[in-house]
């Protein structure tokens, strides 16, 4: 079975001292819940410190993206041996870092090599735009993103995938449990075709304006193995309760 992961997204929000003082909120509430892991994932500046809170923790710490080389002239870039000394995630792919920054299906392949070389566990977001599912593309962009993103790796390790319509990230829209349940089966299937049965051990997330409210219906469906959360991850009593509401389904 694949583990229940709720990982929180913090994006570009939080100074250091407003992502201690997030940890310090939520932390032994976290630390309570059993039956899932929660993953936090800070801005980079405060990797270190939300790290120092967390020692001895259950809780995982990850960051929000890297680069893929070991070190060398990329300035201002983060790279996966500076990552696996302080976390134990890194989102890859995000649709942001597709969008904003033209992260391409090969540079996020190279990105999921390298964190399995530097023994990170990669969270690679997949998820198709409003116009691509509207014009009923939505299955094959996200194969095309899974496959290009897996290029070359012949086993899946500790991957995790998280689905994220692009269009259910930051709207309020979420997709509908159906809706979420029907792509993520897509994924699976396809991740069977690459890895077999190893697939079927693979934490599958679902993202996009998941709250306290939607978290069991999501929970419910058969190939969702928790959520990767944005805008809910920034208020402790929402990402906690999310936290509780994934493990009250899996109970
Ligand atoms: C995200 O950006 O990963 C995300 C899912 O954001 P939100 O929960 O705010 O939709």
């Amino acid at each position: 079975m694949p583990t229940t992961i709720i990982a929180g997204n913090w994006k570009m929000n939080t100074t250091l001292n407003d992502a201690k003082t997030l940890i310090a909120n939520m932390k032994m509430r976290l630390e309570a819940i059993s039956g899932i892991e929660s993953v936090v994932c800070p801005p980079f500046i405060s990797l270190a410190a939300v790290g120092e809170l967390l020692q001895g923790s259950s809780i995982g710490l990850g960051a929000q993206n890297m680069h893929p080389e070991e070190q060398g002239a990329y300035t201002g870039e983060i790279s996966p041996g500076m990552l696996a000394s302080i976390c134990q995630y890194v989102i890859l792919g995000h649709s942001e870092r597709r969008q904003l920054f033209g992260d391409t299906d090969d540079f996020v392949n190279q990105k999921v090599k390298a964190a399995f070389k530097a023994g990170l566990r990669p969270i690679l977001c997949v998820g198709e735009q409003l116009q691509e599912r509207e014009s009923g593309n939505a299955e094959a962009v996200v194969e095309t993103q899974l496959r290009g993103g897996l290029s070359g790796i012949g086993s899946p390790g500790n991957l995790v995938v998280a689905y994220e319509p692009v269009w259910a990230i930051g709207t309020g829209k979420a997709a509908t449990p159906d809706v979420a349940q029907d792509m993520m089966a897509h994924v699976r299937s396809v991740l069977a075709s690459l890895y077999g049965a190893d697939a079927t051990g693979i934490s599958l997330l679902y993202g996009g304006s998941v709250n306290p409210g939607n978290t069991i219906d999501y929970m419910r469906e058969q190939d969702i193995n928790g959520a990767l959360v944005g805008g809910a991850a920034l208020n402790a009593d929402s990402f906690v309760e999310i936290a509780q509401k994934a493990a009250e389904a899996n109970a």
